[in-house]
Order: C-alpha cells, then sequence, then structure tokens
C-alpha cells in the first residue's frame, strides 16, 4: 500500500464520520419541530389510535406538565391572550395535545377577540364530547376530547354561523399541525 493509498483510506473515513454525524440530526429524538406530547414519556398519544381512553389522573399526572395538567385535568383555564393559539391564523389541524385526538380544523376556526382559540365546529362529530358545568354560578357546557377526557374548554351558542357555536378552547391543551403542501 503506497501513501496515496493511505490518503485515499484517511479522506474516505473523515467523509463517513463527518455524514454520520450531520445526520444525527434527523432522527425523530432529535426533531425539534416534533410536536411535545408525542414522545416516549407519554404512551398514551396517538394520531391514528381513536380508541378511548381511560387513564387515572395519578397516571396522567406523571405525564403531563403541571400547566397542561391543570388545564386538562383540573378543569383549569389559561389566562386570556396568553395562550400560543388566541390569535393564531395557520393552516392545518388542532389536535388534543394530550393524546393526540384530532379536535378542529383551522378553516373552522375564527377570531373571536376573546383572547382564547375559538372554533365554531369540532373536526367531526364524535372529537369531543359535552357535559353541564354548573361551576363558578355559572351554567356552561363544557367540551371534552373525545378520545382521552381532557377537559379542553367550553362551548358557548354566541359564535358566526353556520353553527353559531363558539368553541372557546384553551391553547395549552391544544397542538397545530400544519398542512403539508
Ligand atoms: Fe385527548
Amino acid at each position: 500500500m503506497n501513501f496515496s493509498t493511505y490518503k485515499l483510506i484517511f479522506i474516505g473515513c473523515f467523509c463517513t464520520n463527518l455524514v454520520a454525524s450531520c445526520s444525527s440530526s434527523a432522527v425523530p429524538g432529535n426533531n425539534k419541530d416534533a410536536p411535545a406530547a408525542e414522545s416516549k414519556e407519554n404512551p398514551y398519544y396517538s394520531r391514528t389510535d381513536t380508541t378511548k381512553l381511560d387513564v387515572t389522573d395519578a397516571e396522567w399526572k406523571k405525564i403531563l406538565s403541571d400547566e397542561m395538567y391543570h388545564v386538562a385535568r383540573e378543569s383549569g383555564t389559561e389566562r386570556a391572550f396568553t395562550g400560543k393559539y388566541w390569535d393564531y391564523a395557520g393552516i392545518g389541524t388542532y389536535y388534543c395535545a394530550v393524546c393526540g385526538n384530532a379536535l378542529f380544523k383551522s378553516d373552522g376556526k375564527f377570531s373571536s377577540e376573546c383572547g382564547w382559540p375559538s372554533f365554531f365546529e369540532t373536526i367531526r362529530p364524535n372529537a369531543a364530547t359535552y357535559k353541564e358545568d354548573k361551576s363558578y354560578n355559572m351554567e356552561r357546557v363544557e367540551v371534552n376530547c373525545g378520545r382521552c377526557g381532557s377537559h379542553l374548554g367550553h362551548l358557548f351558542d354566541d359564535g358566526p354561523p353556520p353553527t353559531y357555536k363558539r368553541y372557546c378552547m384553551n391553547s395549552i391543551v391544544l397542538e397545530f399541525e400544519p398542512d403539508v403542501k
């Protein structure tokens, strides 16, 4: 083996290592654009499995952030004008951030200027479930995720046509995914 051959082997090894180190940023676990809840730490998260979940609050407490747990499992409400989607106009789909269930399309969203993301319809009839809520001396309809049962927000009758409904949601329990062009 002469000197030129050694040189070729050295350059070949260098290039292989360079490609390997560059491509490591593409593995799923390192993808900064991946939805936050879609991780190995949340075994219940799925955008394809529509089977209803029966998970205890104690189990969710281990999986969700404190802020998400408070809204999703303790019917908390984020402060108006603070969530990431109240004034957001991206084209795509909103999923339940707790379990991955598809909830709304962006074409069902409208600007209600109430400080929370507002929709006039769900992506499909059984995407959400509804419950009478008489807390805080008010008569409201609570909206829950149709798959995991998490609290999402409330439903009001002051929305725009054609449904005249207003799904007043908490951003923290929503996860937006843009349409692929
Ligand atoms: Fe859910």
